[in-house]
């Protein structure tokens, strides 16, 4: 059997820290996940380009800019193929302007002038062949963003990339309102993960089936400290939020995503 490397790429430019994966095999390589900006798109690159093999395919995980906008500088002047799901793939061409009056003003040029989308699409279940890597889709619809789904490594013992349905250890983005088809999948996931299975999320490092209880936690305890929140000031409504997000998991790292989705989960859960 021909053997199959995971390297993980761990990109920090401005501060959101963010994975993308090279599998390695005997004849060449395949990337999950792009990135955010133009420095960890090109970086990402290079990285492929030192193993000397070729740029086989590329798969985006879910409809998040922190995993495909540094997607145009990964495929730079090559032809490969850039597989989503087709639900993924609607998403990100559908949400591009409005990512990009978001993101503009957030990080400049290094968010890209020009956008690079999936152009080939795939189905539940289906499964990717690139010369001996062979990546099986499970398509989780909305989640974590308006479209989510993992890929399985197949013939390689239970190594699932499983985009941000688990962040190990980073504060979380709730903000697209998906919690409950969130928290649901999760619970399929508990079901349906191999025993031993090794995750490779989009932030953090590699976790186990373990991992998914931590992330329920995460959602719940999210949910009540908006529900519980006294927010007849809006501004203090927040901050006790934060500050039972904070003791929940005492970190900064992406700390602003957890709060950019209090007032959203707060309109959503008609708290306020
Ligand atoms: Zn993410």
């Amino acid at each position: 059997m021909s053997s199959k490397l995971i390297h993980r790429f761990h990109a920090t430019t401005g501060e959101t820290p963010v994975n993308a994966y090279i599998i390695e095999s005997d004849c060449g390589a395949a990337v999950v996940d792009a990135t955010l900006t133009v420095s960890d798109g090109r970086r990402l690159r290079g990285c492929v380009d030192r193993l000397g093999k070729p740029l086989l395919g590329v798969i985006v995980t879910h409809a998040h800019p922190d995993h495909y906008g540094g997607l145009v500088e990964l495929v730079r002047d090559l032809d490969v193929p850039v597989f989503a799901t087709s639900g993924v793939a609607e998403v990100i061409r559908r949400d591009d302007a409005v990512k990009e009056t978001i993101l503009r003003p957030m990080f400049g040029d290094e968010w890209a002038a020009e956008r690079v989308f999936p152009n080939q699409t795939v189905q539940d279940g289906d499964v990717v062949s690139l010369d001996g890597l062979r990546l099986r889709v499970t398509d989780l619809g909305p989640n974590e963003s308006p479209h989510d789904s993992i890929w399985t490594l197949e013939d390689a013992d239970r190594h699932v990339f499983s985009a941000d349905l688990v962040y190990d250890r980073h504060h979380c983005y709730l903000a697209d309102g998906f919690h409950r088809e969130w928290l649901a999948n999760i619970a399929r996931a508990r079901r349906e993960l191999p025993v031993g299975v090794t995750l490779h999320p989009g932030h953090g490092e590699p976790c186990g089936a373990e991992a998914l209880d931590w992330q329920e936690r995460y959602i719940d305890t999210f949910l009540e400290a908006v529900q519980t929140a006294d927010w007849s000031d809006a501004d203090d409504g927040r901050q006790q939020v934060i500050a039972r997000m904070l003791d929940y998991l005492p970190t900064s790292a992406l700390q602003f995503l957890m709060e950019l989705s209090i007032d959203p989960v707060a309109d959503q859960l008609g708290v306020r």
